[in-house]
C-alpha cells in the first residue's frame, strides 16, 4: 500500500466519516445477544483496514466506516460521493449487495463475484467477515443454532477464498 501517512485534513475527514456513519446507523444494533450498537462493527472494520494499510489508505479507512450504509440504511451513492469523494462512494457501492435479489441469491453472488472485485473491495470484505465471525463467537444471536453458525462460517470462508492474495495481515486475522 503506497501513500503518505494521513495529514491533519485527512484525519478530520475520517472523524467526520465516523460521525456520518454513527448518525446513519443510529437506530441499528448487532444481531448478537449483547445487541451492540451497529457503529461498533463499523469501527472494528475500519480499524482492521487502518492496520492493514499502516494508516495510509484514507479511501479504504473511510469506506470501512461507510461500507454498510447503502445496503442497511439506504444512503445514496451520490451522497457519499458528495461528502467523501467518488473513490469512497464507488468502493462502498462495490461491496453493496443488490437488495432486490432474494437473500440466498445475494449470498451466492458474493461468493461468485468477489474474485473479480478490486483490491480494496477484497480487503474490505476480509475485514467485514472477520468482524462478523468475531461477533458470532463473542455475542452469538440467541436464535441461531450450531448448524446455522456453521453454515455462516462456511459461507464466510468461501467468500474469503476469493479475497486471498491482497493482504497477508487481514488473512491472518480472518484465519485466527
Ligand atoms: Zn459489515
Amino acid at each position: 500500500v503506497g501513500g503518505e501517512e494521513l495529514g491533519v485534513r485527512a484525519v478530520l475527514e475520517v472523524v467526520r466519516a465516523f460521525g456520518f456513519a454513527a448518525r446513519a446507523h443510529r437506530g441499528q444494533r448487532r444481531k448478537g445477544e449483547t445487541a451492540e450498537p451497529y457503529v461498533n462493527h463499523l469501527a472494528e472494520v475500519s480499524r482492521l483496514l487502518a492496520e492493514a494499510s499502516d494508516g495510509r489508505d484514507k479511501v479504504l479507512i473511510i469506506a470501512g466506516l461507510l461500507h454498510d450504509c447503502i445496503e442497511d440504511v439506504g444512503v445514496r451513492e451520490a451522497e457519499i460521493a458528495r461528502e467523501f469523494g467518488r473513490p469512497v462512494a464507488r468502493l462502498v457501492a462495490e461491496v453493496t449487495d443488490d437488495k432486490r435479489l432474494p437473500k440466498a441469491e445475494r449470498k451466492r453472488l458474493q461468493v461468485e463475484t468477489v474474485a473479480k472485485k478490486s483490491r480494496r473491495a477484497k480487503m474490505l470484505k476480509l475485514a467485514d467477515k472477520t468482524s462478523n465471525l468475531r461477533s458470532l463467537v463473542t455475542s452469538p444471536p440467541t436464535d441461531w443454532d450450531l448448524a446455522r453458525k456453521r453454515e455462516y462460517f462456511q459461507w464466510a470462508k468461501a467468500v474469503v477464498a476469493g479475497c486471498r492474495g491482497v493482504s497477508p495481515y487481514l488473512e491472518r486475522r480472518f484465519d485466527a
